[in-house]
């Protein structure tokens, strides 16, 4: 494993995972992500294993996979740092092993139809915008492909020599850094290209008339915005890809607040013998197992990895947002479930 900040900020961190067995890396799809599985200590000083979605932010090399880590601080002072993230940038060094399953997801650039693509990236986001630009940019010479960056200043904007040689190296590579909150020193112009937030007045003023295919990948308060207004716009769904990194920004993105139900659900999670009650305040069926103390494994926490992937014995489920994760027959990913009718599951 080697390792370098992408950043000067030093908050993003790109690790170069090579093979053990030395043998050549599966290929994948500009966009994907692979799924980390590592066995931390827990509290009681005993092993938990924990499961984490990262994308893979460069093109394929079979000698290595880039994956691009951001450290994420403690949600509140009471609260613990990111987990894996804290780990990976506090103790993954040159040596450590780290287990993968294989590169999957459906965030990959459409069938080629001459469109030009816009590229919409929010901090961390980057990373499967990143190997997209790329991947366009090599694959497709007719396709023009405009990358909307946004971050708070220049000190946290990743990967900016790279994107700096792509824009050299490619005429069709139209690069657009958008700081929302720039640090007193920094010049507006000289520093970015734009001052502010991404929105559809700023699209509409950069992009030439027409269609483009749009690509999306922020945190919750960008998805949140960004997807409604693109399609108030007129942005039809085949031309509006997005990836949402955890629960907050796939729910708000789709505007799902929980609903009371005026007839509550059974829930029986066979396995662990506990018999719940569905009243639709639950944003999935994850949420209220570990409410309850139901113990189910799981990662990604937006219907990515399959870590909570869960056997349904009888009932039928809806799902908040698609999952992108091949879900087997009569089996439910939790963590973006909601039942339709009374459940026995088998956790
Ligand atoms: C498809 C996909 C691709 C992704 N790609 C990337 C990528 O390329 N790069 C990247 O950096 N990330 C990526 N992510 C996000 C990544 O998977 C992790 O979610 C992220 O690194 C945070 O994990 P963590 O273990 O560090 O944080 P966690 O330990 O999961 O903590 C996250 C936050 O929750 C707070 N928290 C902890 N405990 C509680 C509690 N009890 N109640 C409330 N809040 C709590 C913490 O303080 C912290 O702020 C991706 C996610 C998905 C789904």
């Amino acid at each position: 494993m080697r390792r370098t900040y992408e950043d000067r900020a030093q908050g993003q961190c790109s690790f170069h995972l090579a093979p053990v067995d030395g043998e050549p890396l599966p290929p994948f799809e500009a966009g994907q992500f692979v799924t980390v599985e590592l066995e931390l200590d827990d509290e009681q000083g005993g092993k938990r294993t924990v499961t984490r979605c990262y994308s893979l932010s460069d093109g394929h090399d079979p000698s290595a996979y880039r994956l691009t880590v951001k450290r994420i601080p403690a949600a509140r002072p009471e609260l613990p740092a990111g987990l894996v993230s804290g780990y990976l940038h506090d103790r993954a060094a040159i040596g450590t092993v780290v287990q993968l399953r294989a590169p999957s997801g459906r965030f990959v650039l459409a069938e080629d139809d001459g469109v030009p693509i816009v590229l919409i990236a929010g901090g961390i986001g980057i990373t499967p915008l990143l190997s997209i630009a790329r991947d366009a940019l090599h694959r497709r010479p007719h396709s023009e492909v405009h990358l909307f960056y946004g971050t708070r200043n220049s000190r946290e904007t990743a990967f900016l020599s790279e994107l700096q040689e792509l824009s050299h190296a490619f005429e069709r590579f139209h690069l657009m850094i958008v700081h929302s909150r720039p640090d007193p020193d920094e010049q507006p112009g000289r520093d970015d290209h734009e001052t502010g937030l991404i929105d559809v007045p700023l699209l509409r003023r950069m992009l030439p008339h027409g269609r483009h295919c749009f690509y999306l990948c922020g945190p919750p308060s960008m998805m949140a915005s960004l997807v409604p207004a693109l399609r108030a716009w007129g942005v039809t769904p085949g031309d509006l890809r997005y990836e949402a990194f955890g629960p907050a920004s796939v729910a708000s993105a789709e505007d799902l607040a929980p609903s009371p139900l005026t007839e509550p659900l059974e829930i029986r999670f066979a396995d662990s013998g506990q018999t719940l009650t569905w009243d639709g305040c639950d944003t999935n069926l994850l949420d209220l197992a570990e409410r309850h103390g139901v113990v189910v494994e799981s990662g990604c926490r937006s219907g990515s990895c399959g870590t909570c992937d869960t056997e349904i014995v009888s009932g039928e489920v809806d799902y908040v947002v698609p999952p992108s994760f091949d879900v087997a027959p009569r089996h439910c990913l939790l963590c973006v479930a909601i039942p339709r009718t009374a459940l026995v599951l088998a956790a």
